[in-house]
């Protein structure tokens, strides 16, 4: 088993505590939406933004003047959260309702993404969030280039905490005459919706219709 550095150690339930690399990064893989919290002038900041994981690392993009990439790209520290969600446990008792959960927290020191892997990294973005779109659209110019930051944080002090299945009840709370079970969560893409400036006689391309990325 992979062993947790002192802040990475689940106190609260730690029997849902996960350590072990590829879980961390199963979870980190089925999510693209994160959250990074860091300190600026001994005030605490969270920003809801677009990941990718790629080998050791997780990646976060965006325009050059944002504080957040701006601090890890000087290698300020930050923590950062993944959660999915896949059902409401109802429980006997209020006490015992719950959620059902995959969640990631992980610390560690930002760095800028080497200038020789900027572009193939933004590029990684699109892939990531919409495969196949890459091959389609223009190359990024010089200016989107240059307007984009790029850093990335190792994933190596990492932490996953899952919950599954039915509620925990109170022995004595089990012949109560209450529902008790899981409403399931799903989280499903539409039908695509044309831009309404889009251009006539452009069909939905397959690589769209196909496309499973849930954020
Ligand atoms: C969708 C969802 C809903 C939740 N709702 C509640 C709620 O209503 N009330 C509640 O008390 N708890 C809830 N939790 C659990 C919550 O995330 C914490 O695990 C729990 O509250 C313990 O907090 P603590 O401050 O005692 O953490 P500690 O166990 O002391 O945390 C120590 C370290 O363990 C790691 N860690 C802690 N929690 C997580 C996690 N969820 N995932 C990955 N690593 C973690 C972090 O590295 C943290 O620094 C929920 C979790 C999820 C994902």
């Amino acid at each position: 088993m992979t062993s947790p550095s002192e802040r990475s150690r689940v106190h609260r339930n730690p029997r849902r505590a996960e350590y072990a690399p590829d879980i961390v990064n199963g979870i980190l893989d089925a999510n693209r939406i994160c959250h990074v919290a860091y300190v600026d002038g001994g005030e605490p900041r969270i920003i809801p933004t677009l990941y990718m994981r790629r080998g050791e690392y997780v990646y976060l993009h965006g325009n050059r003047q944002s504080a957040l990439l701006r601090h890890l790209a000087a290698g300020g520290v930050a923590a950062l959260s993944v959660v999915s969600v896949e059902g409401i446990v109802v429980a006997r008792s209020g006490f015992h309702c719950s959620m059902n959960y995959h969640s990631v927290v992980l610390f560690g020191h930002g760095e800028p993404v080497p200038e020789a892997d900027h572009e193939r990294v933004l590029e990684q973005f699109v892939e990531a969030l919409i495969p196949g779109h890459v091959k389609q659209v223009r190359p990024a110019t010089s200016q989107e280039l240059a307007a984009t930051l790029a850093v990335r944080i190792p994933v190596h002090e990492a932490s996953a905490k899952i919950r599954t299945g039915d509620p925990i009840d109170d022995p004595d709370d089990l012949q109560a005459d209450v529902w008790a079970g899981v409403i399931p969560l799903l989280t499903t893409l539409g039908s695509p919706v044309p831009s309404g400036d889009l251009k006539a006689g452009i069909h939905v391309p397959d690589y769209v219709r196909a496309c499973k990325v849930l954020p």
